[in-house]
């Protein structure tokens, strides 16, 4: 069944797309193909997709891996997947921001076509919790491109931009335009890869992170105390602020700051 048809039946049950949960249906069977592609998905593969909606990406996906779990926020849509559609999947009903029990560690490849009012909280929390996965592909706002891929020192820089860079090699694919989308969004979108470098984010660095840029016009020393006794060991001036550290400086800092926690 194609998307247009499960629409159009969950359509006749009272179902309309939300725009409070970014809900914008992916149409275009060759962009579907090529997220598919990109996630280079091996059948013993343990694949997480966030937000499924009506499964444009997540059927074919399901024929591709034995080990699938979707996490939708969305109740209707997500019974749909399950009883309707009969989706390959473990499927579960939630707001992927407060779930914790998904296997988080043991995931190899993250798809996720996002809604974008959370684009970053998303990205962050899998960042923080999918540890070992080898590939994270998305479709996002191609506003938010110059965030998600920004250099240190620049106004976009931020959490997110030192997270994708150190996970790994950060590329954009290809954008989509609106009109591959049923209702069609407002902006254009596009689709990044994300491959892993091999190193994984240590526990509790998104949080320092996040706490490096909360007030970004502060010295780094005020935003996290604990900075203080290692920016010289580090050869950093008291002064720097958060946005002059690069992705491998930040990495330093909170090696640092864990060593001196534990020399005291
Ligand atoms: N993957 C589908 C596609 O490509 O057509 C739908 C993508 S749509 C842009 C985003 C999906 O994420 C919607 O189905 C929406 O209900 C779901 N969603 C929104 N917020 C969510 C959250 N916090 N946790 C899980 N799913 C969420």
């Amino acid at each position: 069944m194609q998307l247009k048809e499960r629409l159009a039946l969950v359509n006749s049950k009272g179902f309309m797309p939300e725009s409070k949960f970014g809900q914008n249906f992916l149409c275009d069977e060759e962009i579907i193909g090529s997220i598919v592609g990109l996630c280079e998905l091996k059948k013993d593969d343990k694949v997480l997709e966030i937000g499924p909606g009506l499964g444009s990406i997540s059927f074919p996906i399901s024929e591709l891996t034995d080990d699938f779990t979707v996490v939708e926020i969305d109740k209707r849509l997500a019974s749909s997947l399950k009883d309707e559609f009969c989706l390959n999947a473990n499927v579960i009903t939630s707001d992927f921001l407060k779930l914790n029990d998904y296997g988080a560690d043991k995931t190899d490849v993250v798809v996720s076509n996002l809604p974008y009012y959370v684009m970053t909280d998303i990205m962050k929390k899998l960042f923080d919790e999918c540890v070992n996965a080898r590939k994270m592909v998305f479709m996002v706002e191609k506003d938010a491109l110059a965030r998600i891929m920004a250099q240190p020192g620049t106004k976009q820089y931020g959490p997110l931009s030192v997270l994708v860079s150190l996970y790994g090699d950060a590329k954009l694919e290809f954008d989509v335009p609106r009109n591959c989308f049923i209702p069609a969004p407002n902006t254009t979108s596009c689709v990044i890869s994300l491959t892993s470098g091999g190193s994984k984010i240590p526990g509790g660095f998104v949080k320092l992170v996040n706490k490096a840029f909360a007030m970004r016009r502060k010295k780094l020393v005020n935003n996290i105390k604990d900075a203080g006794p290692v920016l010289d060991k580090l050869g950093l001036d008291v002064s720097v602020r958060a946005e002059q550290l690069t992705p491998a400086q930040f990495l330093d800092l909170y090696n640092a700051i864990i060593e001196n926690a534990h020399k005291g």
